[in-house]
């Protein structure tokens, strides 16, 4: 249910309205508006006609049921979209389109602060880079660990880039907070709702990535087990999807972007590295989503492709990169977005 304050409604009436939700066995969510605050009340769907009487308490301008599956993501909870602050400089989901980039994996001091620098020179906002890699092959390179959080950190320290790298499972998760500026959910983790919980109870943007095999809705489903856990702050990622196309890695759902910026108010990114997986088609798909509506974009760097540990052949060397944000800057413009 969506318990919609009156505009100017006194802090002391949506205390008691917080304290009834809770007495009624609900968890209560305040959304702030530009004009008024609505509380969703979420919890078990079966005994929500209690939440009724709340109508006639003090402050309150109505208690409409949520329609969708999806509560606290949707438009119905919150019209406009919400604007996620990743550092003092920098937010997500407003009018500047925020670009993320970086190596697929840390894999040295070198190679993350020389990226870093190249990536900041270029423009990018926030630098990405993997310590802990989910890789589809057990033999393959799983990443630097703690090891490679800590020359994240460095790279931020020497560059201002806030950092956005992955959490692979709920017993490494306070760690990668104490090092990273928005904790990443992989695709092959975007339903183990353990782990979506774990980052729910953590005061960090989430970047959260569509499975490969993801429902739009479901998707949304996930981004709900953060949300309900306290956290609003997740950002939703675009990376591809799985179709019977086998010429690009992932088939990268373009359409999702404006059909999920109907259905939620939060800010939603495309990746078309692992999108397509193939650097000559990272550009155009990069632009393509921008145009799409995107707030922001992740793209793949490395300044040595051809020797990176991981995801080499979608990477694009920071030549290129720099010559993508000079065309996405122009593409910004034309929907009037910035960069
Ligand atoms: C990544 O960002 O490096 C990554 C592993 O992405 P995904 O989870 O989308 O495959
Ligand atoms: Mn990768």
């Amino acid at each position: 249910m969506i318990i919609v304050m009156k505009a100017g409604a006194a802090k002391k009436d949506r205390d008691e309205v917080l304290k009834r939700i809770r007495e009624l066995g609900y968890k209560p969510h305040v959304i702030h508006g530009t004009t008024r605050d609505v509380i969703g009340a979420v919890g078990d769907e079966r005994g929500k006609l209690v939440l009724q009487s709340i109508e006639s308490m003090h402050g309150v301008e109505s208690v409409v049921p949520i329609l969708k599956p999806y509560k606290l993501a949707s438009r119905e909870v919150k019209v406009e979209p919400s604007v996620i602050r990743i550092s003092d400089t920098v937010s997500i989901g407003g009018p500047e389109i925020i670009v993320m980039a970086g190596p697929c994996s840390v894999e040295g001091e070198e190679q993350i602060i020389e990226t870093a620098k190249a990536v900041k020179a270029a423009g990018a906002q926030v630098l990405r880079g993997g310590a802990f890699k989910p890789r589809t092959s057990p033999y393959s390179f799983q990443g630097l660990e703690e090891e490679g959080l800590k020359l994240l950190a460095k790279a931020r320290d020497i560059t201002g880039l806030p950092i956005v790298t992955e959490v692979v499972n709920p017993e490494t998760a306070d760690l990668v907070a104490e090092y990273s500026d928005i904790l990443q959910i992989g695709a092959r983790n975007a339903q183990n709702f353990a782990l979506l919980k774990k980052v729910g109870q953590l005061r960090r943007p989430v970047l959260l990535k569509r499975g490969m095999s993801m429902t739009i809705q479901e998707f949304l489903m996930s981004a709900e087990y953060v949300m309900s856990e306290g956290n609003q702050q997740v950002i939703l990622c675009e990376r591809g999807i799985r179709t019977f196309e086998t010429a690009t890695r992932n088939t990268l759902d373009l359409s999702a972007i404006p059909v999920l910026k109907g259905m939620t108010h939060l800010p939603v990114i495309a990746d078309p590295s692992h999108g397509t997986g193939n650097y000559h088609y990272v550009a155009p798909m990069a632009l393509a989503a921008v145009a799409a509506g995107a707030d922001g974009l992740m793209i793949e760097v490395h300044p040595d492709p051809e020797r990176a540990s991981s995801d080499g052949p979608q990477s694009l060397k920071p030549k290129k990169f720099e010559a993508l944000m000079t065309k996405i800057r122009l593409v910004a413009q034309s929907v009037d977005r910035t960069l």
